[in-house]
């Protein structure tokens, strides 16, 4: 019966191990099957910084920002201790508030504390501490599931009061606080405040000012430890537990267990403060005899708390990433394993650690994940030492690693979900596929962040993104295709990011806000802006609901400087048309094709003639303008476009066949719409949509006159209105992109495809989509002229192109790398306009290789102010022509066609006092204004 009993039991048991082993290798199985998914765990696994809306110290390389002073001057950098004169002054004369004795102070901590977790329940505690001269701090962090870590707790205590700061929900609102702590005459207790004081300034630009360190003061007395534990027991016979110091501290609500000992890190503290100074003056008396300085070792005391307040905080950053951690793990393995050694010298190994420390530092840093939690120093041992070459031997290694090191119950998985989703790029990286580590990094961008990237983009890996040219330059990358891809990259992701975060909401267009970099709101805006900065990396996102951006330069005028246009601008944004004044474009009711040819002195009057649309009025006023282009084209015998003369013989459409009785109504193709056309059929012809293929061949077809074009003819299109210098580069790059299989499309083409790819903008958005490529065309035409530039004033940057720079951006260089914070305004025309390598190959120079039809008129060989992808040449030839036949009243007089144009098309109620076709700009109140106090009774009337 017992030997049947114990047999039960046995199969039992080995049937148990039988499932659990079968189990376990489900999991495997699972596991490995995920980790080719390529898709990330963070698309699912949330972490509480995400909620974090501003975040100072990002996960890129660029150097940390420090806080900028209001009160001091801007030409100080920004890596200057903002409070460094209060502190020097306090080194020399400390101000100590230790009135009462200790003996007179209440130690016992009672139940209650206050737990702050919102703003009002913030500022409230700011209240009650700028009342206290001196008050106790400490903080705990968080640091394995994010790259720099955070403030995850911060405890304030006051005589009366033990106060716990949730600065997870307080995030963003923690700069609350600052002034107490910057002010001198309060003093702050911490106990070992060296890393606090840097975690304050990394979170929140928070800077201790007087600060009492207890920690100090055991060195100044000479104590046997200093840690705050011995002085709780000595001072106060309270034991803590410190081992809850490594708890995770972003828990909520947060256990009892780790509330008390949270409080208990700052509750004690004044006691022992007022305890330590006691026995440090008693110090002073008895050993200050037949001295001068009777507060030698008080000073002393003070002196080195406040030094650690003079402290910085910098990101660390390495020459390449991961290098300073692979050196160290190919030392320590020198020196730990004797018989190892031989290992540790080889230079393959030594390669494995470097790739893998590399990986892991760029993940860490897109997924902002601590080293640790990512790839573990044991799993990179092991990997380098047994050069696996499957992904699922190297998917065992590590866990086998893991496991065998696991000492101290490790509380996160291994391999890590880092690893797990994104185990394809690990085995590329591994199995030598990215043979040159210097591509990783734009792999990793790509892969990771880019379009259609696996990864979410946040606050933090963001500008990982906006700054890795930067750092591709400076540092890990000296090639140039390299930080050409990385460019690339930077421009999709920060497209892409706005349609993500902007997008698929109710639109929202003009409570969206920019912010200067040090957090000061500069003005309020319509998403337009927001946009322009983000595609050229000028700005981060920093809220989405309403979308907020903060730049990434110094802006040159701020909303407290006098007579800031911008400012004022940016509040009376209607459409001149209906009075809209949700979203608005900019429109130009003289054409700039015409405009930039006038003499200067006639393009004076600049702010009259752009005037602020919404979207349904800008279309009306566009088509009404294209219209009016055209007849003006009839009019002067003047075409719009060049076209293809060279293949006129072929031309097969009969009305086509005569250059003189051109139909200017399509007089023909522009090179960029042709290029574009052309391009985007040769690359994605086949996998096209039938009926967007017809169209975009019917545009090729048009500039061959109408014929069946073959594939020849689309190679050819390629190459309209380049000069050779540029075709050879053309062609260049597009064996290059052959080679690599790698598909690179032309700006225009790239910028559909990508709407279509993502889908999700709103049709508001979409229109605006449109508006702005319309402008681009504009801007091209107009950017050239130097004069219409930017001057100083903010204005004048503003309303000069659709496109350009709300505000505008100080100093020079570096337009290309995009990696100087600040640029010339003129260089912003240039940016505007050269939204991609290519397009500025195609717009720099122009060279017209096909004959013009007017093929009398001279053309000059290479202007620089002239382009062939609008309307350049057309309006050049049509203002030559009136200058020589009318002279510039004939020009003014071609302004008010243009003014009548306008009105007629959009029949504008709201345009600004003083607007007039006639434009005399004497009269107070234009026929049109919405001031004149005819039209203004009627236009009441219209709103009520
Ligand atoms: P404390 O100054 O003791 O309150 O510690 C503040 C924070 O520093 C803790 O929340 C931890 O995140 C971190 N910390 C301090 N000492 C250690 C340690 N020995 N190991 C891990 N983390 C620590
Ligand atoms: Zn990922
Ligand atoms: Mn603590």
């Amino acid at each position: 019966m017992e030997s049947r009993l114990k047999l039960r039991a046995l199969l039992m048991a080995a049937s148990l191990a039988a499932l659990s082993l079968f189990l376990a290798s489900q999991y495997r199985r699972r596991r490995r099957q995920k980790l080719r998914s390529g898709s990330c765990y963070l698309r699912t696994d949330s972490k509480p910084q995400q909620s974090f809306k501003r975040v100072l110290a990002d996960n890129s390389y660029a150097p940390f920002k420090h806080l900028k002073r209001k009160d001091s001057d801007d030409e100080i950098s920004s890596n200057v201790h903002p409070y460094e004169a209060e502190i020097m002054a306090l080194l020399n004369n400390p101000r100590l508030e230790f009135k009462n004795r200790p003996d007179d102070m209440d130690l016992t901590m009672k139940d209650a504390y206050v737990w702050v977790e919102t703003v009002p329940q913030l500022e409230e505690l700011a209240d009650i501490l700028a009342k206290e001269r001196v008050f106790a701090v400490d903080t705990e962090q968080h640091s394995l599931r994010s790259y720099l870590g955070f403030t995850a707790l911060m405890q304030i205590s006051t005589q009366e009061e033990d106060y716990l700061i949730d600065t997870i929900a307080l995030h963003d609102s923690m700069g609350i606080l600052r002034s107490v702590f910057s002010n001198p005459s309060i003093c702050k207790v911490f106990h070992g405040a060296d890393n606090d004081v840097l975690w304050l300034q990394r979170d929140f630009h928070i800077y201790v000012v007087n600060l009492f360190d207890t920690a100090k003061a055991c060195d100044v007395l000479l104590k046997p430890q200093r840690s705050l534990a011995y002085l709780l027991e000595t001072y106060c016979g309270v034991a803590t537990n410190k081992l809850l110091q490594r708890e995770d501290w972003r828990q909520r609500p947060l256990p009892e267990e780790m509330v008390l000992y949270a409080r208990t890190d700052a509750h004690y503290l004044l006691y022992i403060a007022h305890c330590m100074v006691a026995e440090i003056r008693e110090r002073d008396d008895e050993e200050s005899f037949g001295r001068d300085d009777k507060l030698h070792f008080v000073l002393e005391a003070c002196r080195r708390s406040n030094a650690i307040c003079l402290q910085l905080y910098t990101k660390d950053i390495e020459a390449s990433p991961g290098e300073a951690a692979a050196s160290s793990l190919i030392s320590r393995h020198l020196n730990g394993q004797g018989s190892a050694s031989s290992d540790a010298l080889d230079t393959q190994f030594q390669d494995v650690i470097r790739r893998l420390c590399a990986w892991r530092e760029l993940m860490a840093r897109v997924h902002d994940e601590s080293l640790r939690f990512v790839l573990s120093d044991p799993a990179i041992l092991a990997l380098a030492e047994k050069v696996p070459s499957t992904l699922s031997e190297i998917f065992d290694t590590m866990t086998q690693a893991d496991l065998n090191a696991e000492s101290l119950s490790a509380s996160f998985p291994s391999p890590s979900p880092v690893v797990c989703s994104h185990m394809d790029h690990l085995g590329h990286l591994f199995l030598k596929k990215i043979g040159d580590l210097n591509d990783l990094f734009p792999v990793i961008l790509q892969t990771c962040l880019g379009q259609n990237g696996s990864c979410p983009l946040t606050v933090c890996n963001y500008p990982l993104l906006v700054n890795s040219t930067m750092k591709l330059t400076n540092r890990v990358l000296s090639r140039q295709n390299g930080s050409k891809s990385a460019k690339q990259v930077t421009r999709k992701a920060s497209r892409q990011l706005f349609v993500q975060k902007f997008s698929c909401k109710s639109p929202v267009y003009h409570n969206c806000r920019i912010y200067a970099n040090d957090g000061r709101l500069l003005c309020y805006s319509d998403r337009r802006k927001l946009e322009w900065y983000l595609r050229r990396d000028l700005a981060k996102v920093v809220d989405d609901d309403p979308p907020a951006i903060m730049l990434l330069f110094e802006p040159k005028g701020r909303p407290e400087d006098e007579d800031n246009d911008f400012y004022i601008q940016s509040k009376k944004n209607i459409c001149v048309g209906c009075g809209e004044g949700n979203h608005y474009l900019r429109y130009r009711i003289i054409p700039s094709c015409y405009r930039m040819h006038f003499p200067e002195h006639l393009k004076s009057h600049r702010s009259h003639d752009i005037v602020l649309l919404c979207v349904d009025c800008h279309e009306v006023a566009h088509a009404a303008a294209e219209k009016y282009k055209r007849q003006v084209a009839a009019e002067f015998g003047v075409p719009l476009f060049v076209r293809n003369i060279a293949d006129s013989k072929d031309v097969r459409d009969p009305s086509e066949t005569s250059e003189l009785t051109v139909n200017f109504e399509q007089a023909g193709v522009s090179p960029l719409e042709l290029r574009t056309a052309a391009m985007a059929l040769i690359r994605h012809g086949h996998k096209m949509p039938p009926k967007r293929r017809e169209e975009l061949t019917q545009v090729v077809m048009r500039f061959y006159g109408g014929r069946e074009i073959t594939n020849e003819d689309l190679e050819r299109a390629l190459l309209v209105g380049m000069s050779s210098h540029e075709r050879k580069r053309l062609e260049k790059k597009r064996g290059l992109s052959l080679k690599r299989n790698k598909a690179e499309v032309i700006p225009g083409a790239e910028q559909k495809k990508d709407d279509n790819d993502t889908g999700v903008l709103s049709i508001a958005a979409d229109q605006l989509e449109v508006g702005r490529l319309d402008c681009e065309k504009e801007g091209a035409e107009s950017s050239f002229i130097s004069d219409e530039g930017c001057g100083n004033s903010l204005l004048h940057c503003d309303s000069v192109a659709e496109e350009e720079a709300p505000i505008s951006i100080e100093n020079d260089k570096n337009i290309e790398s995009n990696k100087s914070e600040a640029f010339n305004c003129e260089d912003v025309h240039a940016v505007d306009i050269y939204d991609d390598e290519e397009s500025r190959t195609v717009q720099n120079e122009v060279v017209g290789i096909h004959d013009s039809v007017n093929g009398g008129a001279p053309q000059p060989k290479h202007n620089p102010k002239l382009s062939l992808l609008g309307h350049g040449p057309h309006g050049k030839q049509v203002v030559d022509h009136i200058l020589q036949e009318y002279g510039e009243d004939g020009i003014r007089e071609f302004c008010q066609r243009w003014r009548q144009v306008f009105v007629e098309a959009v029949q504008p109620r709201f345009l600004p006092a003083g607007w007039d076709i006639k434009h005399s700009g004497r009269r107070d109140f234009g026929e049109f204004s919405v001031y004149n106090p005819a039209k203004k009774a009627s236009s009441d009337a219209a709103r009520t």
